[in-house]
């Protein structure tokens, strides 16, 4: 039987793998699932799980529930030999294995983009993945807690100043979002002072949130001020150490908690196929096929597929929205592959953004029109809601969010990851050492998801 192998189970490959389950005949090709993890992450809910608002396991969709077909092998894809047709794994054991392919499905995602500024793996914090929005939840409450454990006033100064870099969607957010778990904490604490809490919000970009357009960046810009989140553009992180921030305009914050989200990178896997790159992403057609590589191909935040809508030469850009969207054309043109048959071309009109700033603030862009206040934060719900791929998930989120407006967060540690720094090098490197051992070629693939 012929073998189609899915790297990576996010937005663009769980929705492949599920359009490819109702389309293959029976006996036509087996799906063979390469990803550390069992179940689909909803990211853009990350920041509502650090405030406390939604449960991790509310933004999480198990592959079993959805993919009945597919077979899992739990591991992280390490290189693709395209001359051999495989894909080279190591397995959530430490053990290697090599997965042959007929078709090649990569989805692999992005991480968080990090540069060469002295201390910033060791020192920042990320929000990409569950572990990084559980830690800095349990992280700032506990900045909070030492510092009215302590008489020193420096000490104390530094544990309430808490600094985000990147102000994009994401930054924004989990600015907004934690700056209000953490003034509410701050109640807890009659010995400080309401005034020594100071979030600070920086970009090297003129603009918060350029990509919502000028009005409602600034508008985005105008509340977060409002709530005394400081906003400074223009500058960027020089280097960091445990408890300081220098920034390329000279100023220096005393802060514990820096929360990096300035951009983000493909994974590795994605340069060992020696094809071309655009700022890491691997080059694809309009039908999502590497060039020159017939049965291989590449979507999500780890490739840049054209924008068919947008001047020659723009790639879609990294969101779930087009992930989501391009898993359907990726799955017409695997059967393609396999069948023979034309291919499709990928083309869609962003349907626009949408941002929770925590409470009952937002800002939204369906569809060409700017929204502010409560009707955007209407609309990002409805959006999220219907975008939750299981409606277990859809479920969880809705009471997570009734029993929130009910029974708030109670602000204290879960204390799940105490034993971690929670730093991106910690956090963001795939936890799994090597064993070597003999390479085991998969022929058929043990469980279902
Ligand atoms: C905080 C935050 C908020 C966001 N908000 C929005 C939003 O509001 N709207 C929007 O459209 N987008 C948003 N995004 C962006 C969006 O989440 C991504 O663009 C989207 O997840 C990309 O989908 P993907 O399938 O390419 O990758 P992912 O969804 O990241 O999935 C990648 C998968 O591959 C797995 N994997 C990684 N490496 C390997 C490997 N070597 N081998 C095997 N498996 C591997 C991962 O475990 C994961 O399962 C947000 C992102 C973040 C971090």
């Amino acid at each position: 039987m012929k073998r189609i192998a899915i790297v990576g189970t996010g937005f663009g490959g769980y929705a492949c793998a599920r359009q490819l389950e109702r389309r293959l005949r029976p006996g036509e090709a087996e799906i063979v699932l390469i990803t550390p993890k069992d179940y689909t992450l909803y990211l853009p809910l990350l920041p509502q799980v650090a405030a406390g608002v939604l449960q991790p396991r509310s933004i999480v969709t198990p592959l079993h529930a959805g993919l009945k077909r597919s077979k899992l092998l739990p591991g992280v894809a390490m290189e693709v030999d395209l001359d051999a047709r495989a894909v080279n794994v190591l397995k959530i054991s430490g053990e290697p294995a090599r997965v042959p392919f007929d078709v090649l499905v990569l989805a692999p995602g992005s991480m968080t983009r990090t540069f060469d500024i002295p201390g910033l793996k060791e020192h920042a914090r990320g929000m990409k993945t569950l572990a990084e929005a559980v830690y800095l939840r349990d992280h700032s409450i506990a900045q909070l807690e030492l510092a009215a454990s302590t008489c020193d006033p420096e000490e104390r100064a530094a544990r309430c100043g808490f600094l985000v870099v990147g102000a994009g969607y994401s930054g924004v957010e989990t600015a907004a979002t934690l700056q209000l778990v953490t003034r509410r904490a701050m109640a807890r604490f009659p010995q400080l002072d309401p005034g020594l809490l100071r979030w600070t919000l920086i970009d090297i970009a003129p603009a918060v949130m350029p990509e919502l357009g000028p009005e409602l960046g600034a508008a985005a810009r105008d509340l977060l001020e409002r709530r005394g989140v400081e906003v400074r553009l223009g500058t960027t992180l020089e280097r960091i150490t445990e408890d300081t921030a220098m920034l390329t305009d000279g100023t220096r914050l005393s802060t514990h908690t820096v929360i990096w989200t300035a951009g983000v990178t493909p994974r590795p896997v994605v340069s060992s196929l020696g094809t071309e790159t655009v700022k890491g992403r691997l080059v694809v057609g309009a039908d999502l096929q590497v060039p020159g590589c017939e049965g291989v191909f590449g979507l999500g935040d780890a490739a840049a597929v054209p924008d068919l809508t947008a001047e020659p030469g723009t790639p879609c850009p990294p969101t779930a929205q087009h992930a989501h969207r391009q898993a359907r054309t990726a799955a017409r043109n695997v059967l393609a592959a396999l069948r023979g048959g034309p291919r499709h071309e990928y083309r869609h009109h962003d349907a626009g953004l949408v941002v929770d700033l925590g409470g009952s603030d937002a800002v939204a862009r369906p569809f060409g029109i700017g929204l502010t206040g409560m009707a955007a934060q209407l609309v990002t719900r409805g959006y999220h809601l219907l975008t939750t791929p299981s409606s277990r998930s859809r479920l969880r989120v809705s009471g997570d969010w009734l029993l929130n407006m009910m029974a708030p967060d109670d602000l204290i540690r879960l204390d799940f990851l105490k034993d971690s720094p929670g730093t991106l090098e910690e956090l963001e490197h795939m936890p799994i050492t090597p064993r070597p051992r003999r390479i085991s070629v998969t022929e058929s693939v043990g469980s279902r998801p």
